[in-house]
């Protein structure tokens, strides 16, 4: 059942690389029809998409496993939030896959509190890498959408199509076993940091579970009682 939101939610999802970030939002996006979402990534992939010059840059970087420049990612994910009109204090959103870094976090801090619009809560989502690893394998996106299914947990309802727009599905070319490695260890090393930025500020949460079946009631829950009435 829906849920509307008494007081506005700016939400930032973390976790590892295949920890379902993606698969959460869209779940959240249903359960709280006034909340919006942008992932650095899919913005990323759109721009490889629509061949622009920021396009080419990032696919070398992704390709490779690696984390864009800070002031880059900043400034594109920055834009969009202020071109969707989300940096008003009534919008809700929530962000995928940005900030990754301190330096980000730090940026992304000064642009937010200048329209009074600062996060009000950070969820890292805590899977363990064994089930990540075994997932990334069965992984097909929809590139416009950032729509994610699994051939095992969550397969399309025509094999290789989209279920709601019926384009095609496409296995990320990072998601190959040597890329993804590389993205492992990128994550593993600016994660800590980033927890401990947000835990500092007291709005940092931790849900843990091997399926996101298991963690999106607990995701729901945890909002539900801060930001809900049904
Ligand atoms: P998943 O989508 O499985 O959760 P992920 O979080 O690693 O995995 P994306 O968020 O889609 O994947 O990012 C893909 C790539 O885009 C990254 O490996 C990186 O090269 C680039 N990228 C995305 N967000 C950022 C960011 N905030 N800073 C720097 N680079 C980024
Ligand atoms: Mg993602």
């Amino acid at each position: 059942m829906a849920t509307k939101l008494i007081k506005p939610l700016r939400l930032l999802l973390l976790g590892a690389p295949g920890a379902g970030k993606g698969t959460q939002t869209s779940r959240l996006l249903e359960k709280f029809p006034q909340l919006n979402s942008v992932s650095s990534g899919d913005l990323l992939r759109q721009q490889i998409k629509d061949k622009t010059p920021l396009g080419s840059l990032a696919a070398s970087y992704i390709l490779e496993g690696k984390l864009l420049p800070d002031e880059l990612i900043t400034r594109l994910v920055k834009g969009h939030l202020s071109d969707a009109g989300w940096l008003s204090p009534q919008a809700s959103w929530l962000l995928d896959g940005f900030p990754r870094t301190v330096e980000q976090a730090t940026m992304l801090k000064s642009a937010l509190a200048k329209s009074d619009t600062s996060l009000t809560m950070v969820v890292d989502l805590d899977v363990p890498e064994s089930v990540i690893l075994e997932r990334i394998e069965n992984r097909y996106v929809h590139v416009p959408s950032g729509r994610v299914y699994n051939l095992q947990y969550k397969p399309p309802k025509v094999p290789g199509k989209d279920d709601i727009t019926g384009e095609p599905l496409t296995k990320r070319p990072d998601d190959t076993a040597e890329v993804f490695g590389k993205r492992l260890a990128e994550y593993h090393k600016t994660a800590a940091p980033l927890r401990e930025f947000y835990a500092k500020r007291g709005i940092l949460k931790t849900i843990s579970g091997e399926t996101s079946d298991i963690i999106t009631p607990k995701l729901f829950q945890l909002i539900e009682s801060q930001y809900g009435v049904n």
